[in-house]
């Protein structure tokens, strides 16, 4: 399961619904016990998507790579990379299977009409074929 604590939950919901009605991504670094992973950090990442953004993202690998050394530099793991879908549910779309790691937990907030929405957390297996919902937790307010 996944806990997000409170600074980085308001962080990416403030990110997500900031960039609406585009999508905006982003990484979650913390730390893992098993398979307790808590995000005690959110980074928001640029949307380097070419087309139309509001229901597409990229991210720049080299940004992921700087996330992930960030993370070790505080003796921490880049856990996941989060998304939003702009009126959209939270669900994991062939394109976000297409693009996933089987290592990361993809956060997806749904933001409706430019307010937060719901979340899942999603794991993706080694094949990239289907992505298994991951239990979620984040503060309330
Ligand atoms: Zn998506």
């Amino acid at each position: 399961m996944i806990n997000i604590e409170r600074n980085p939950w308001r962080e990416m919901v403030n990110h997500a619904q900031a960039a609406y009605p585009n999508e905006c991504c982003g990484a979650m670094i913390g730390s893992v016990d098993g398979d307790n992973k808590t995000v005690t950090c959110a980074l928001a990442l640029d949307n380097v998507s070419q087309g139309s953004q509001r229901a597409r993202y990229e991210l720049r690998p080299e940004d992921l790579l700087r996330a992930d050394r960030e993370a070790r530099a505080q003796k921490l793991d880049l856990i996941g990379i989060y998304h939003s879908h702009p009126d959209c549910g939270a669900y994991f779309s062939e394109t976000d299977l297409k693009n996933s790691c089987p290592w990361y937990s993809f956060v997806v907030l749904s933001i409706q009409n430019g307010k937060f929405d719901h979340a899942n957390s999603w794991l993706p297996n080694a094949e990239q074929t289907q992505a298994e919902k991951e239990e979620l937790t984040w503060p309330e307010s």
